[in-house]
């Protein structure tokens, strides 16, 4: 077992799967162009989430925010609502929103803000000023990000600013950072992208961004400046040089899972439930189509029996967590190589010696070990 529900302690919800940007390494769209046609636009429910955690459940966690892997909270219709409810159960749950802040009307965020109080935090993910923020967050208007932040901060909201750096916004984090005191926010971190690599795990100089008709319309760059750049681009070429081959490595690597280690569970918006967000995003993306780890999460979850075994609107979370799905996970590890069955996303992720994209590590080098917000919002 990898733990007990009531072990846990930081629950990861993606509230809905649409979004009103179309950031160029986030999964939901084909590198910044069109939506995929696979993923399906859906959102989680007040009532879903009700039916999906129990009341003593949701009173027995410390954290839970709204973030997740295909997109973004502020577009949902039902997370003021979710919300409201979750503070009702538990008056001291910390309550996470992970956006982009360029959706929702002033009444909107006022009400987010009162609502979360004390205990709770929205993170935006802002990379860069009014002239490049949109690059990366492509369909926002920094205006209107600014506005609503202003408005949140106002009403008593603790906002934090995001900052992933490339070397069209490098210039500008210390600009960023100073303007982010002035407005009140809470915390900045300019975050070391590790996004840089094909699906094969090839390391990637530049991305290219499409628009809706697939054309390139320009690269993405990492950043020049060393204090930026993400760590897993030389452990990368460490291991590479060590085992022979990235794929050795993987099959030779001992997993230490994160979501174990600290604790953390996993719910998508159509309600499918994983240790974490990394495996949630094996499901659909052009990133992963018909790739080995792909392939491999999608063959283990018709052995536990389909997607509706699953998924938490039609079975108890419990029984996924304890009984099969997570089983399952937790025996891959241990068998001899990915061939053999061991997830290979898993051994990407958690292994010893090349934990990587997912890991947000700041300028200063140093992991950060606010929850996982692996994927979207603050994707590095
Ligand atoms: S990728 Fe695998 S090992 Fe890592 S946190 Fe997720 S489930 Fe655990
Ligand atoms: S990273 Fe977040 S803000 Fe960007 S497209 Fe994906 S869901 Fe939307």
């Amino acid at each position: 077992m990898i733990y007990r529900l009531e072990d846990i302690v930081y629950v990861q919800v993606e509230v809905t799967s649409k979004c009103n940007s179309a950031c160029p390494q986030c999964p939901r769209n084909v590198f910044g162009g069109r939506d995929l046609p696979t993923l399906p636009l859906v959102d989680l429910t007040l009532e879903d989430c009700q039916k999906i955690f129990p009341e003593d459940f949701v009173r027995s966690i410390k954290t839970l925010y709204m973030c997740g892997t295909y997109g973004d909270p502020i577009v949902s219709r039902y997370t003021l609502d979710t919300v409201r409810w979750l503070r009702s159960v538990n008056p001291s749950l910390e309550i996470g929103l992970n956006t982009n802040g360029s959706a929702g009307n002033a009444s909107w965020w006022s009400a987010l803000a009162l609502l979360l109080g004390h205990h709770g935090y929205v993170t935006f993910s802002i990379d860069g000023l009014e002239d490049t923020n949109a690059i990366y967050r492509r369909n926002t208007s920094f205006k209107k990000i600014i506005e609503n932040a202003k408005i949140f901060i106002g009403e008593g909201g603790r906002a934090n600013w995001d900052f992933i750096v490339f070397k069209h916004n490098e210039h500008q984090v210390e600009s960023a950072r100073q303007f982010s005191k002035e407005m009140g926010f809470s915390n900045f971190t300019a975050k070391r992208t590790g996004r840089f690599f094909d699906k094969n795990h090839k390391m990637l100089d530049k991305q290219p961004v499409l628009n809706k008709n697939g054309e390139i319309e320009y690269f993405l760059e990492k950043p020049e400046q060393p204090q930026y750049q993400n760590q897993s681009l030389s452990l990368y070429e460490n291991v590479v040089k060590k085992y022979g081959s990235f794929s050795k490595y993987l099959d030779q690597t001992h997993i230490t899972c994160n979501a174990k280690r600290k604790s953390e569970l996993y719910v998508s918006a159509e309600g499918l439930v994983f240790p974490c967000g990394w495996l949630h995003d094996r499901l659909y993306g052009i990133q992963v189509e018909d790739t080995p780890s792909s392939k491999q999460l999608l063959a283990m979850i018709d052995k536990n029996g389909g997607m509706d075994s699953i998924n938490a609107k039609k079975r108890p979370l419990k029984t996924i967590v304890e009984e099969t799905f997570f089983n399952l996970i937790e025996q891959s590890w241990r068998l001899k190589t990915v061939a053999h069955g061991k997830l290979e996303r898993c051994a990407v992720m958690c292994g010893e010696r090349f934990n990587t994209v997912g890991h947000q590590y700041d300028e200063k080098g140093h992991i950060h070990e606010r929850p996982m917000t692996l994927q979207t919002h603050s994707k590095a």
